[in-house]
């Protein structure tokens, strides 16, 4: 059974984007409007003469639970089965209340994690990822997942933790 890479993180930082750039193909759906991935979608691929499953999540609405509990609850799924984790954060808008509860469901987790800074599009943006050290998960990865920068950087690391 090949590796599994988990995508995890709130609605709209660019999960399914990130998925699309590691599979090399437009698969994963890609919305401006949050929400729209099925719970959880498995694809294969490759890097580095790997072959792994990566796992794309999504799918929560608000409900009775409020969103923070849903998305916690869609990433814990997803960790639990995860050889690797990708935790991606909007580096622009930074860590939210919602990250939080991410983040404390993941300590919990005897699994590696990389922190994805996502949105880095350039270079000038590179110190807004500086401030995701705090959540304690060590380097933050500085990726575009809409434009390829940082990505192979990232993919060398996830896959040399498989
Ligand atoms: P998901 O809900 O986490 O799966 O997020 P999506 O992949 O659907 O992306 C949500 C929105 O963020 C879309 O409009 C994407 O085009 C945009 N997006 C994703 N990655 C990047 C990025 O690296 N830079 C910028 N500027 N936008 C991005
Ligand atoms: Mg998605």
């Amino acid at each position: 059974i090949p590796p599994v890479l988990a995508i995890i993180g709130r609605p709209n930082v660019g999960k399914s984007t990130l998925v699309n750039r590691i599979l090399g193909r437009r698969e994963a759906v890609v919305e401006d409007v949050p929400g729209v991935t099925r719970d959880r979608v498995s694809y294969q691929a490759e890097w580095n003469g790997r072959d792994f499953t990566v796992v794309d999540t999504g799918g929560w609405e608000h409900d009775a639970k409020g969103l923070h509990a849903r998305v916690a609850e869609q990433a814990e799924i997803a960790a639990d089965v995860a050889d690797v984790i990708l935790f991606v954060v909007d580096a622009r808008v930074g860590a939210t209340a919602t990250d939080e509860a991410v983040v404390k469901m993941l300590r919990k987790k005897k699994k590696p994690v990389l922190l994805v800074a996502n949105k880095i599009d350039d270079f000038n943006q590179e110190s807004e990822a500086a401030t995701l050290w705090g959540l304690g998960f060590g380097q933050p990865w500085p990726v575009s997942a809409l434009h390829g920068r940082g990505a192979a950087d990232l993919l060398d690391e996830a896959v040399s933790k498989m």
